[in-house]
């Protein structure tokens, strides 16, 4: 007998409890998936995100039909769309992966409830995460709000189990059912094609996420401790995207990593305590649905944001005149990524030289990230603002020159992003204005014409955004 498996955020084939289960239970599976922006409301995927779920489909599709068994690709209203394939095909159960966006959980219910309608009944199994929100508490039984305490208890759990082996071709159904072909997914930017040269940068589904895991465990693993604060060194994995997207699971993770010789063990542990941070905002958002809109501290939603449209369009364009700011909103708007440290140092410069609200800049990152995320997005908003669960005080203000000179001491990632001030000396690349009339001539940067007097003085808007604070804070 026939099930469906409606493949969501778990692009991949290894590691689906879900999948397994339907295995198990003696089914063929049909794998189907569905494009039903309304459900999703103002969290379906941005611009950036569309990009890679178009690739990551694609390359889903592929793999599945060396196993004579295509993704059926549907557009309409998810419970309605499954529930016609079912009877189409005769399917018994649609199996799925369980999930913790808030609006994918109530998708799922609905979609559950208009299913037993039909007689079908939907089967889902955790696979997001090392621990399913809930599993790892307080002694007094509730969720965690500080990360530490969270990923010490994680850590004293049993380690989690292997990953499960990939369905092979004999637990799918050999199947010709109509499914819309790649050119009407909708999901490619066209005129202009802003994404043109993304190819090169990235390789959306399971086989990219796997190379790029071992390409950073072979590569940059040993140095991950000390040089993941600094942006030019690609010391970091880039997974995210392939995480966000499910093409890998985090157990494929995290036992990738037991697997490796002796003597890697504090990069290793670090890196692990960064995905320990993923599983800390998922289990935050899990519990707390509000966070992506709402502050966590609910005091701060009295906080006197401005809303200057010219200085969020100057920080989305990379024109604030604050050099490591400017690199950092245009290697998101060319590559859809930002290395970690220059994230905060970003949605500081938003949130507290600007004063303007986290959920502006939240927006703009999610529209333009390929790993846009509603978890880790709004936890990292929401702890850079102050506003988090476990987040860094309001008055930690970032200073973007101290920060750049700090973490990008050479300026290779400033002369990279911002190349119409690469010519300036090392010394005046993180502040320009603070150069001589003849240095600047030398380097052919006049301020103001080929690179922007920075939008505000750090001093003055360091003053005025603790004064915003002192409204809130007492
Ligand atoms: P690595 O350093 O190699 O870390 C490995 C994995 O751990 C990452 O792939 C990611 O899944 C997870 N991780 C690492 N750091 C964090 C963190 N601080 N919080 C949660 N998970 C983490 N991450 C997203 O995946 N999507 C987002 O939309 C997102 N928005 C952010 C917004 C702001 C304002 C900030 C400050 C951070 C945000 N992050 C987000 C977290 C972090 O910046 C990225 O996960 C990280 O830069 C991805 O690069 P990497 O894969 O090379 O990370």
């Amino acid at each position: 007998t026939t099930a469906l498996y409606w493949y969501r955020q778990d692009l991949r084939l290894a590691d689906l409890p879900a999948m397994r289960a339907a295995i198990d239970n003696g089914l063929k599976l049909i794998p189907c998936y569905v494009f039903d922006d309304a459900a999703a409301g103002q969290w379906s995927p941005g611009g950036a995100s569309r990009w890679w779920l178009h690739h990551s489909l694609a390359a889903l599709d592929t793999e599945l039909a060396k196993r004579g068994s295509p993704l059926v690709v549907r557009r309409g209203e998810t419970a309605r769309v499954l529930a016609d394939l079912a009877a189409q095909t005769g399917a018994e159960a649609v199996y799925c992966s369980e999930a913790i966006d808030p609006w994918a959980r109530e998708l799922q219910s609905q979609v559950a409830d208009a299913l037993w309608e039909t007689g079908v009944q939907l089967e889902a199994r955790p696979s997001a995460l090392l621990f399913h929100p809930g599993t790892v508490c307080t002694q007094a039984g509730d969720p965690y709000r500080v990360f530490t305490p969270f990923w010490r208890a994680c850590l004293q759990q049993p380690s989690p189990a292997e990953p499960l082996s990939a369905a092979s071709g004999k637990h799918f159904v050999e199947h010709d059912l109509d499914s819309l072909p790649h050119d009407d997914w909708q999901l490619l930017p066209r005129n202009p094609d802003w994404a043109a040269g993304w190819d090169e940068l990235w390789s959306p589904g399971a086989t990219g996420a796997r190379r790029a895991l071992q390409h950073f465990l072979d590569n940059a693993l040993d140095s991950y401790a000390e040089g993941r604060d600094f942006p030019a060194a690609r010391s970091t994995s880039r997974l995210s995207p392939h995480l966000h997207f499910g093409e890998i699971s985090p157990r494929q993770v995290w036992h990738a990593v037991q697997a490796l010789p002796e003597g890697q063990d504090k990069p290793a542990a670090k890196f692990l305590a960064e995905v320990g941070w993923r599983e800390f905002c998922h289990q935050l958002l899990y519990f707390n649905p509000e966070i992506p809109e709402k502050p966590f501290k609910a005091d701060f939603g009295e906080m006197p944001w401005l809303a200057d449209q010219t200085h969020l369009q100057a920080w989305q364009r990379g024109r604030t005149g604050y050099p490591i700011v400017d690199a950092g909103m245009r290697e998101l708007w060319q590559t859809g990524f930002m290395h970690n440290r220059v994230r905060m140092i970003v949605a500081s410069f938003l949130t507290k030289h600007l004063l303007l609200p986290w959920q502006w800049g939240e927006q703009w990152f999610w529209d333009t990230l390929v790993d846009a995320d509603l978890a880790n997005n709004s936890c990292g908003w929401q702890w850079v603002a102050g506003c988090g669960a476990d987040a860094a005080p309001y008055f930690r203000i970032f200073n973007p020159i101290l920060q750049g000179r700090k973490f990008d001491p050479d300026g290779e990632y400033v002369r990279q992003w911002v190349p119409e001030i690469a010519s300036l000396p090392d010394k005046y690349l993180h502040a320009p204005w603070e150069a001589p009339a003849k240095i600047l001539a030398e380097a052919g940067v006049e301020l103001g014409e080929t690179y922007p007097e920075p939008l505000v003085d750090h001093k003055e808007a360091r003053e005025t955004a603790l004064q915003a604070y002192g409204v809130i804070s007492g």
